[in-house]
């Protein structure tokens, strides 16, 4: 199959290799430079990474591996990879193929996995800024891991979910009654009012045991 000398050439055989991609190892991350090319508004560009995506998944199609027939009898595992530049995966039994999957991530996805993994996935027990970081620092680094690491951490659910659980609120209870005047006084704002004389807020004073109203 000769070079794709179009936009319309790159379409059609990343379409018909698409329709196998199960029959392909990674076969995201290996077709990623084509389908930079023929995203819209693009003109077409055809460097070297192209050539080398093109020639690889052609050779990987043309070599693809034999599929096992899933057997409900016999155990299926999943292998799984995330180091490259997106996830892959395999299902397999008694170590036969029988599916290949994967996915090209972004810089971004790839560091939210990164993040989600170290902070609280698997064995992970959402634990603070440091120790993720140190979790995330055994095997990956980029620029500005910890300002990412404590945003992550700061916007973690789950974590939020447990703080609240340690330090509730507690309940709105009804203020005591008052028996005295000018003891027991509440106060507020009223702001965002039409200007009179360059001024537009009131600041409200309630002597809460006579009802009387103190605008300022
Ligand atoms: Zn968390």
């Amino acid at each position: 199959m000769a070079t794709p000398t179009s936009i319309g050439h790159v379409r059609s055989f990343h379409g018909l290799a698409s329709f196998y991609r199960m029959f392909v190892r990674d076969f995201s991350t290996v077709a990623a430079p084509m389908t930079v090319v023929i995203k819209k508004n693009v003109p077409f560009s055809w460097g070297e990474v192209q050539e080398k995506s093109f020639n690889t998944l052609k050779e990987r199609l043309t070599q693809a591996p034999v599929l096992a027939l899933p057997g409900f009898e016999v155990m299926s595992e999943v292998e799984c990879d995330a180091s490259g530049l997106g996830i892959g995966a395999v299902l397999h039994q008694r170590k036969r193929p029988m599916a290949f999957f994967s996915e090209k991530l972004s810089g971004g996805s790839m560091r939210d996995l990164i993040l989600t993994e170290a902070h609280g996935g698997g064995l992970m027990g959402h634990f603070g800024v440091d120790k993720t970081l140190a979790v995330v620092m055994e095997h990956f680094f980029w620029p500005h891991l910890k300002k990412d690491v404590e945003r992550f951490c700061a916007r973690c659910i789950v974590c939020h979910k447990a703080k609240s659980r340690l330090h509730p609120h507690g309940l709105y209870l009804p203020l005591p009654i008052s028996n005295a005047p000018w003891v027991d006084i509440s106060m507020d704002f009223v702001l965002g009012l039409p200007k009179i004389k360059h001024k537009d807020s009131i600041f409200v004073v309630v002597d809460r045991f006579s009802g009387t109203l103190h605008p300022v």
